[in-house]
């Protein structure tokens, strides 16, 4: 008999999480006008909110932290996770930051002028946010194939070569300050870049001299897909193909709330000396001195554990088989999810779920409140409601797809917690002929109202 994955380590502290009943449930959800991110967590059983800053540390990791050194400046914690970055990205200069936008914060007020445009692959939302705020354009270059939930592509996070060439085509090359690959690439689901498609960018960038960088949130699930997934690489380490992939690029920003397995962090690495000198400007001016950039030394210590635990095969394997297991599972109990399953999360279809529910009643805010009341687990709506209006009409932008993201928490929940979220999914799913109606605003924010915004039921 073939056997079954199981995970790498075993619990040495646990943290008490409370039960609460459906009845208990509508009146908290109704409370919080239906919007779950004014739930309180004592009110939330399973929190799949988000994996950024909530995964588990491990026994080494509290034993760092212990030994952090808080001096302001020259920290030995500094030095450690310093040497820990090069060692494992291949980059020379780093600077640390307090979490991945302030990365993007401090190398953008460098690299992004007016009227610039950065291509990529689905910018995330801070990324997105930090280009624009500087008055330049993010262009999303990613394959066509990421946009179908059914298309099995192994590497759905790809570059499309010809839109990038496209941009390189049609705008002066001095209006391009660098383009920028994330890995995984969130926005389309967790999916993973492929080497290859990585080297094709670079090579394109190499011809335009234009700097490539990386939004490296997820880098060590991306490297575990391309040594699972893509030819020559599954007798390399994760190390190996994480540095490799690297190599092709010239610098990075990383939200070590991920891939980073700590709570807060961040950071910046680099190759350009001259890059590097302006960014420790901004650094100071923004995060903090040059040895700590908005970090405490213990964090940073914690950090340097982190990011060689994150690139370990074994933790990568029970990881993503976690996420993974979850979401056959829902694909055994025929409940439509995006394909392929990415590293961190499912995406539930809420356009195929519950299409009985008008779109302009909200039906993945619907089903992300229907999983809350039913299960006590917290999802999140990723559809009309995150789109937001439309800034000239004030009209409500409806994306192609209406989607619930269930994100796994790091080394948190276990199998038993996976079982139940599927079976109260299936629950749902089995009674979905009788949802109706959703939901209707009855306040919101003029921008990212998601946040803020409250509901009441029709
Ligand atoms: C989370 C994330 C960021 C932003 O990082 P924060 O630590 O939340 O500020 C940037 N890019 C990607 C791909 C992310 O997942």
């Amino acid at each position: 008999m073939k056997l079954p994955y199981a995970e790498p380590y075993k619990i040495k502290m646990v943290e008490s999480i409370k039960r609460s009943t459906p009845q208990q449930r509508k009146q908290w959800i109704k409370e919080a006008h239906y919007n779950l991110f004014n739930l309180s967590s004592d009110k939330v059983y399973i929190d799949l909110l988000t994996d950024s800053g909530t995964g588990a540390m491990s026994d080494k990791q509290w034993g760092a932290l212990m030994e952090g050194d808080e001096s302001y400046a020259g920290s030995q914690s500094f030095l450690k996770l310093k040497e820990t970055v090069q060692k494992i990205t291949g980059f020379k200069y780093f600077l640390p930051t307090h979490q991945g936008r302030a990365a993007e914060n401090v190398l953008f007020s460098v690299l992004v002028k007016e009227g610039d445009i950065v291509p990529g692959n689905s910018h995330f939302d801070t990324t997105k946010g930090h280009i624009e705020f500087r008055k330049a354009t993010a262009v999303d270059c990613t394959i066509d194939e990421a946009f179908d939930t059914e298309n099995m592509h192994p590497f759905k996070g790809n570059v499309d070569l010809k839109k990038l060439q496209k941009v390189f085509d049609e705008n002066p090359v001095e209006k391009i300050p660098f383009v920028i690959i994330t890995i995984t690439n969130n926005s389309s689901g967790g999916q993973p870049v492929s080497m290859e498609n990585v080297k094709a960018v670079s090579k394109i960038c190499k011809k335009y001299k234009v700097p490539l960088l990386f939004d490296s949130a997820r880098f060590a699930e991306n490297a575990y897909f391309v040594k699972m997934r893509e030819k020559g690489y599954q007798k390399k380490t994760i190390k190996e193909i994480a540095k490799k992939m690297f190599s092709y690029g010239d610098g990075m920003t990383m939200s070590s709330k991920k891939d980073g397995l700590v709570n807060m962090g961040g950071f910046i690495a680099l190759n350009d000396e001259e890059i590097f000198k302006k960014a420790t400007v901004f650094n100071i001016m923004y995060e903090g001195f040059i040895t700590y950039g908005g970090m405490s030394g213990r964090d940073m210590a914690a950090l340097a554990v982190g990011l060689d635990e994150a690139t370990e095969f074994d933790y990568l394997e029970s990881r993503i088989k976690q996420v993974t297991y979850l979401g056959n599972k829902l694909i055994e109990y025929n409940v439509p999810v995006q394909h392929p399953i990415g590293g961190h999360a499912i995406f539930i279809d809420a356009n195929k779920f519950v299409p009985t529910i008008p779109r302009d009643e909200y039906r993945a805010q619907a089903l992300a409140i229907e999983l809350y009341i039913v299960g006590g687990i917290r999802g999140v709506e990723i559809g009309t409601v995150l789109a937001d209006r439309d800034p000239f009409t004030r009209k409500n932008r409806y994306p192609e797809l209406e989607l619930v993201r269930l994100a796994i928490p790091r080394r948190t929940y276990t199998h038993n917690h996976m079982e139940y979220i599927a079976a109260v999914l299936k629950n749902i799913y089995d009674s979905r002929a009788e949802a109706k109606s959703g939901y209707r605003i009855i306040d919101e924010a003029p921008i990212m109202r998601h946040f803020t915004v409250k509901f009441e039921k029709i």
